[in-house]
């Protein structure tokens, strides 16, 4: 197969893991930065130039594309699905999962179980914003925040009411959410190929820290997870369109509670974790289930 790894960046673990074990399994891979991509919309023919190629005759486009990028990345990978590339997350499943209110309530429609949250755009009835997801304490989050940044505890109803008055005369969107005290500071990532969780981690925050994030000093380890555990992850994963995903649970006293559902998971937290090669279990996917025009939208989503 010829396999296009859609990647700003050659050097990132993840990426070079997924050219590694293409290239092991015999397979032709390129990597493309997205942002080098020019594209001629209006013709019947769609095309992608990249420097001064035409890139042709893929049979595989795998977006690794980050937060950043999305709007452009998603239209390239657009572009590659209208020429027939099987794209191994498709673009409209990645743009649904990259909006946080978008993705939850994609969620809630299958009844997936997930934090109580709440979220307003005016800060005229603060205090009845807090009422509806159960008063303090609270987690704030910032719609555009990654890795942790904008995601703040607020112990009291007063903290709370504080910070949300700040963020919105900032304009910054933000959804409010019942704070999961029993997660301990900790949350599950299942990584989901097909429908399968192939591998999953525990990752505990630092020492007096809510956040579990690697970035913020957390720590990852390999975890065995609950039947319900797992379920709750696919149904995640497939209620966003996603083939492969990192999927985030809380372990709360009601069960699995899903926080947010990653259309371009990392490698290198989970291989080191739990000693899979998820990479390669990415790549035979692929080989079962890759086929030309097979997508839900063609890029008409
Ligand atoms: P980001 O997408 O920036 O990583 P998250 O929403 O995943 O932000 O939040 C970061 C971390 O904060 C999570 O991994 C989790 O450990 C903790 N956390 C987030 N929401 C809650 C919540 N409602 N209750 C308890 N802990 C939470």
């Amino acid at each position: 197969m010829k396999i296009a790894v859609l990647s700003r960046n050659r050097h990132l673990y993840s990426t070079r893991r997924l050219v590694e074990e293409g290239v092991n399994r015999g397979h032709e891979v390129k990597v493309i930065d997205c942002l080098h991509c020019s594209m001629n919309i209006t013709s019947a023919n769609p095309r992608i130039h990249y420097h001064e190629d035409v890139l042709e005759n893929f049979d595989v486009v795998i977006p690794r594309i980050g937060a950043s990028v999305t709007f452009y990345g998603t239209a390239v990978l657009r572009q590659f699905e209208m020429m027939g590339t099987f794209p191994v997350n498709e673009s409209v499943a990645i743009t649904r999962s990259r909006d946080k209110l978008r993705s939850l309530q994609l969620l809630a429609r299958k009844g997936v179980g997930m934090p109580i949250t709440g979220f307003a755009n005016k800060p005229d009835n603060v205090p009845e914003l807090l009422k509806m997801v159960g008063g303090a304490p609270v987690v704030i989050k910032l719609l555009q925040g990654t890795q942790g940044i904008g995601v703040v505890l607020a112990e009291t109803r007063t903290a709370a009411e504080s910070v949300i008055e700040a963020f919105m005369g900032l304009k910054a969107d933000i959804l409010v959410q019942e704070f999961i005290k029993e997660a301990g500071g900790a949350d599950i990532r299942c990584f989901v190929i097909g429908d399968k969780v192939i591998a999953a981690m525990k990752r505990q925050g630092a020492e007096g820290e809510f956040r579990s994030n690697l970035h913020r000093g957390g720590s990852a380890s390999l975890v065995r997870i609950t039947p319900e555990e797992r379920k709750t992850a696919i149904t995640a994963a497939k209620s966003m369109g996603l083939n492969v995903a990192g999927v985030d649970l809380l372990r709360s006293s009601r069960g699995p509670l899903v926080m947010e559902v990653n259309s371009s998971p990392g490698l290198e937290g989970i291989e080191n974790a739990t000693g899979k090669n998820v990479a390669g279990m990415i790549v035979n996917w692929i080989e079962k289930n890759q086929a030309p025009w097979r997508t839900k939208t063609k890029g008409r989503g």
